[in-house]
């Protein structure tokens, strides 16, 4: 029976055609996602251009008969949906199908599929069947598109530069990759390949080929659950950060979502780690019962909401929490080898070049057997030094142990303490890691209701303009319950006459301005959290040691006993790191030392 059902005519003007071809990498994510519903274990999308010129789509997965395959392209045909009730219980990838015809209309297009007995060609332009032929039996399907938008100019010239394009389809390839460990991906650009991924159904592995083996070795693996909700997957390290949140994959039930309120938990969760600025990389694997979740059905989004985010949001957010809390962050100096270069997406390495003559037009079955991975001895090296770090990664030290006991040698430039240990050597920013101890001991205080106030010998007053005297009067609550004594003075001065006695004496006046100017700054969506954390942050980095600031080795060893103490030793307050260690196999590489077995 044919898989094709003809859509009711309501639903049919529901979808507007051609919303979803905008771009190439909406006829890719459409074809993709036809392969995996296909059932298809391999998935080969295929480049020229940037797929400006080709697209070229090819799977093992089961394949349409002769009847289907020509009524892909009618334009009310779906093999998803039945009727309009349907639309709202969609637990596959989503509603899709309508898509076909519309690529078609503006596309030139070969469709080789088979179920496995006999094969059909069917060839159309612009929407017109040209032909439909007998051809090979092999099951599976390739779908072929070429020359996107040839004739509606207007459209081709929406499509943006062929990097922008190309970024887009790698971005969808790779998040499609990771929601599927279980299937082998290939995406390739005029034949070098971008993505590579082996389908044997492990998350890290994929991580691995998207992002490169230095970041996969420096993953840590989360999994926890609760009555609703099973959380897995895989959180980069603090010292491995992007400049953009699109790194943070959420994949719910297999598919790929959006949900910001997510992304600002998980990347909250790293306070203080990391730079607020940068993002972490994660992929985390949502499973919950899909009556709990509402996904927006328009094709081309993929916005979900929680019935119970509060929860899920405590789930992740206790998860992260719990395991960057756990571990021995100190950054690894790696001498050899610059991330940068390696992490680099690769097609930022290939030229562009828009080819003036039509690529060859040549369509043949794939030869699944070449495409078996060939497992080298790289290839094994590779995969077992990405298990080793994962085993370092997943140990749990008690607090105490994760910051290795150090012995302090010496200070490079007033500026970095040397220490060592029986592993290698320490690098200790002075600056950043008094920033830190400071930090968490005015996090303490402020955080502590029951404080007590010094009065001051000379009252100190501070004057203010209009408008920050207007704005603050109503706040004064804020610097009382850190144990102010303040009172209105004049018409726009504020007198202090006490002061919590945390605060040193000679800085009462300069943190009051600061605390004013950061409630200011707030305005409405002042919280007393993030008020606390700016001033703790401000003045940790106030009273810090400065760089290049004589310390003696009483106050070294003092500092370093405080570091390896606090909640989180690796990073100052702002993100940066603390601490450098080079491993003594490290050292020995820098001076060739390794390798060489009579060296003394
Ligand atoms: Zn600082
Ligand atoms: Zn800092």
């Amino acid at each position: 029976m044919s898989k094709i059902h003809v859509m009711d005519e309501i639903l049919a003007n529901k979808i507007a055609a051609g919303e979803v071809v905008e771009r190439c990498s909406s006829v890719v994510k459409e074809l993709v996602e036809n392969s995996i519903d296909a059932g298809a274990t391999l998935i080969k999308v295929e480049l020229k251009e940037a797929g400006t010129k080709e697209i070229k789509v090819t799977d093992n997965g089961s394949g349409m008969d002769r009847e289907d395959a020509v009524q892909a392209f009618s334009r009310h045909a779906t093999s998803k949906l039945i009727s309009e009730d349907d639309l709202y219980r969609i637990d596959t990838l989503g509603f899709r199908g309508e898509a076909l015809p519309s690529i078609a209309s503006v596309s030139e297009v070969t469709l080789i599929t088979s179920t496995g007995d006999v094969g059909t060609i069917v060839k159309i332009s612009g929407g017109k069947l040209l032909s439909v032929e007998n051809g090979d039996a092999r099951k599976g399907t390739i779908f072929q598109v070429q020359n996107l938008f040839y004739n509606t100019p207007a459209r081709l010239k929406h499509l943006k530069s062929l990097y922008a394009e190309l970024g887009s389809i790698t971005d969808y390839m790779n998040k499609i990759a990771l929601s599927h460990p279980d299937i082998q991906f290939r995406l390739y650009n005029n034949d070098n390949e971008i993505l590579n991924t082996d389908g044997t159904n492990h998350l890290l592995k994929t991580i691995k080929a998207v992002y490169g083996l230095n970041v996969a070795r420096k993953m840590i693996e989360v999994n926890t659950s609760d009555e609703d909700y099973k959380v897995t997957g895989y959180i980069s390290m603090p010292e491995v950060h992007r400049s953009s949140r699109n790194h943070m994959v959420t994949i719910v039930n297999g598919r790929v979502v959006r949900n910001q309120e997510l992304n600002r938990i998980i990347n909250d969760s790293y306070h203080s780690f990391k730079p607020d600025t940068r993002y972490p990389i994660v992929v985390l694997e949502i499973e919950v019962d899909p009556s709990l979740v509402d996904v927006n059905i328009h094709p081309t989004k993929m916005d979900i909401k929680f019935s119970k985010l509060e929860e899920l949001k405590e789930l992740i957010a206790n998860e992260i929490q719990n395991k960057l809390h756990h571990k021995n962050l100190v950054v690894k100096a790696e001498p050899t080898v610059s991330e940068e270069v390696i992490t680099k997406p690769k097609y930022v390495e290939q030229t562009l070049v828009l080819e003036k003559e039509m690529p060859e037009q040549k369509v043949t079955f794939p030869e699944w057997e070449e495409e078996e991975i060939i497992v080298n001895s790289d290839f094994v090296n590779e995969d077992e030094t990405l298990f080793e770090s994962q085993n370092e990664n997943n140990q749990e030290l008690e607090m105490e142990k994760r910051m290795p006991e150090m012995y302090p040698v010496g200070i490079v430039h007033g500026t970095y303490i040397i220490c060592q240990n029986e592993e290698g050597m320490f690098l200790i920013d002075q600056h950043a890691a008094k920033e830190r101890v400071n930090y968490e001991y005015y996090m303490k205080k402020l955080g502590n209701p029951n404080q007590i106030s010094t009065p001051l010998l000379f009252p100190i007053t501070i004057e203010l303009s209009t408008s920050e005297f207007i704005l603050i009067k109503g706040k004064l609550d804020v610097l009382r319950n850190m144990k102010f004594v303040v009172e209105e003075f004049g018409y726009q001065s504020l007198l202090v006459k006490e002061h919590p006695t945390w605060l040193p004496k000679d800085y009462v006046e300069d943190s009051i301005r600061k605390m004013i100017e950061i409630i200011i700054q707030e305005g409405k969506h002042f919280s007393i959290e993030k008020f606390n954390e700016k001033i703790a942050t401000m003045m940790s980095c106030k009273h810090a040691i400065k760089a290049n600031q004589y310390v003696d080795m009483k106050e070294i060893e003092q500092l370093i006993f405080d570091l390896r103490k606090c909640d989180n030793p690796f990073n100052c307050p702002h993100g940066r790191p603390t601490t450098v260690f080079f491993t003594n196999y490290d050292l020995e590489k820098l001076f060739k030392r390794s390798g060489f077995e009579n060296l003394k």
